[in-house]
């Protein structure tokens, strides 16, 4: 499997590039994980799942991977001077920020089983890291990027710019960013604009605060990522990813406190996720557009026409490339479960296909397109060019199975192995295995087809017709030939 480089779009560099681990077989991965204030959307969980296929990639190419996400749980405010997200969730619901973290980290949980998503390695939360949240502002300190004022303390943007690049991951520039965003800020202890708190004094009325150099307060969001990627995964470690409405300050913010505290260090892969748009507009809490992975199961949402399988919303998401937006419609996903019935189909027939001789030309033409599908997860994770190649795979067999070929057994191990290995293993999607439901949709569907060809054959279209339509209303098709008619789930 190492044969295969990956290519990976690096936010840093903005090239796309090739991935070479600092010591391989080892790869450490972080991705920013949830604030648990309230239940993780669909947009929420898009990145998640794209980092899911990431890392089951990565381990499916041999390496040993740890990942990292973490629970942000504190620090994260509603604006820079605002109050805690948490906190306001606790005032609100009249319990313990700690209730609150428990039941939303638990939904997240669930959400994440449900859709069969890896464990990370390490689930660190922002409170249990308070020590090297301080111990991490001392070195920024200690290296005079940042100040002490008023029981806060804040990174020195204005000083760190001198001598480093900011800006350098999100391509903001500090003299544009002036101009957008003086009048919006109101953190009164800043001596610049674009400086953002590392340590932040509690007031009376805060619940969760603790003792620290500065006197009892709370930690700046973006500095848990920071002193949690490199207590686990080294002061410089390979990929380092969220969705890309944190590139900036999140992630800019991040990479200045790792070079500040120490020269040099910070991710070397940035990976950046696109958002679930609903109509164009990103999918969020904030905007009231936000829809929960459980409707999506269910179909309980207004915007939603019905439910859908937790599988197929994967298969969904998948026909996108990370990179880029993926909006919501009801007919995508409608048309994402048509094309997961029809992978599930192409596997079948794989495992069902007789052993036998078989012909070079069809082992080479399978064995191609599941190359073409590994292949193009190389091409920075790939997943709609890999899936085309699926479903040529598919084409292929359903063509074999009309001429009744066969396959040398070689041959048809070696292609379950990788087909099962990218749909599986890669993309994280379990296909129905309840092949007695199936066996028993067989069956009535002989019976049916019996009755039709009886009616065919005794002229009596207005029968054969009436099952015909009748069967088509619920996505059933049926194609007549020379052999007789034969079916399917469109
Ligand atoms: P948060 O809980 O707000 O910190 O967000 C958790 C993750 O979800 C972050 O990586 C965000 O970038 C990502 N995210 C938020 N909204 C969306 C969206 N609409 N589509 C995709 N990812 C999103
Ligand atoms: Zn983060």
């Amino acid at each position: 499997m190492k044969a295969h480089t990956l290519w990976l779009q690096n936010t840093l560099s903005g090239q796309k590039e090739a991935f070479e681990p600092i010591n391989p077989p080892f790869v450490g991965l972080y991705v920013c994980g949830p604030t648990v204030y309230n239940e993780v959307h669909m947009g929420n969980l898009r990145t998640f799942i794209s980092f899911d296929v990431l890392n089951r990639y990565l381990r499916y190419l041999g390496y040993t991977v740890r990942y990292v996400r973490n629970i942000t749980d504190v620090g994260h405010l509603t604006d820079d001077s605002g109050e805690d997200r948490v906190e306001k969730r606790a005032r609100l619901e009249k319990i313990e920020p700690m209730e609150i973290v428990q039941k939303y980290s638990r939904g997240f949980h669930r959400v994440s089983d449900v859709f069969g998503l890896l464990d990370p390695d390490i689930e660190p939360t922002a409170t249990g890291h308070i020590v090297e949240q301080i111990s991490m502002i001392e070195s920024v300190i200690a290296k005079g990027f940042a100040y002490e004022a008023n029981g806060s303390v804040y990174f020195d943007v204005e000083k760190y710019a001198k001598k480093h690049n900011y800006g350098q991951l999100s391509g903001r520039v500090l003299e544009e960013l002036d101009q957008q965003t003086r009048n919006l800020d109101g953190g009164e202890d800043k001596r610049f604009f674009a400086d953002f708190a590392l340590w932040k004094k509690a007031s009376d009325e805060t619940i969760m605060k603790w003792p620290s150099p500065w006197g009892i307060g709370v930690p700046g969001w973006h500095l848990e990522c920071s002193a949690m990627s490199t207590k686990y995964l080294g002061k410089t470690f390979d990929i380092h990813g969220g969705g890309m409405d944190l590139k900036f300050p999140h992630h800019e913010c991040e990479i200045a406190q790792c070079q500040a505290a120490e020269e040099g260090s910070s991710a070397r892969y940035w990976m950046h996720t696109n958002m679930l748009t609903i109509n164009g507009t990103k999918m969020s809490k904030s905007l009231n557009n936000s829809i929960l992975p459980m409707e999506f199961v269910s179909g309980e949402h207004d915007l939603l026409e019905r439910g859908y399988p937790p599988m197929v919303v994967k298969f969904f998401m998948y026909q996108t490339h990370y990179s880029s937006p993926l909006d919501f419609s009801n007919e995508a996903l409608q048309a994402a479960e048509k094309g997961f019935i029809r992978l599930q189909k192409g596997m079948e027939l794989l495992e069902n296909i007789p052993e036998g001789k078989g012909s070079k030309e069809d082992a080479s033409v399978l064995l191609d397109a599941l190359n073409d599908a590994l292949h193009h997860l190389t091409d920075d994770l790939n997943t709609p060019r890999c899936i085309a190649s699926l479903f040529e795979v598919t084409n292929s067999i359903q063509r074999m199975q009309h001429h009744s070929t066969s396959l040398d057994s070689d041959t048809k191990s070696q292609c379950l192995a990788i087909f099962k290995g990218i749909v599986h293993q890669v993309l994280g999607l379990e296909l129905s295995t309840n092949h007695a439901h199936n066996d028993s949709l067989d069956k009535v569907m002989d019976a049916l087809l019996g009755i039709r060809k009886k009616a065919r054959t005794e002229k009596n279209w207005a029968v054969a017709d009436a099952l015909r339509d009748g069967l088509s209303s619920v996505g059933v098709t049926f194609s007549d030939n020379k052999e007789g008619s034969s079916w399917e789930i469109k």
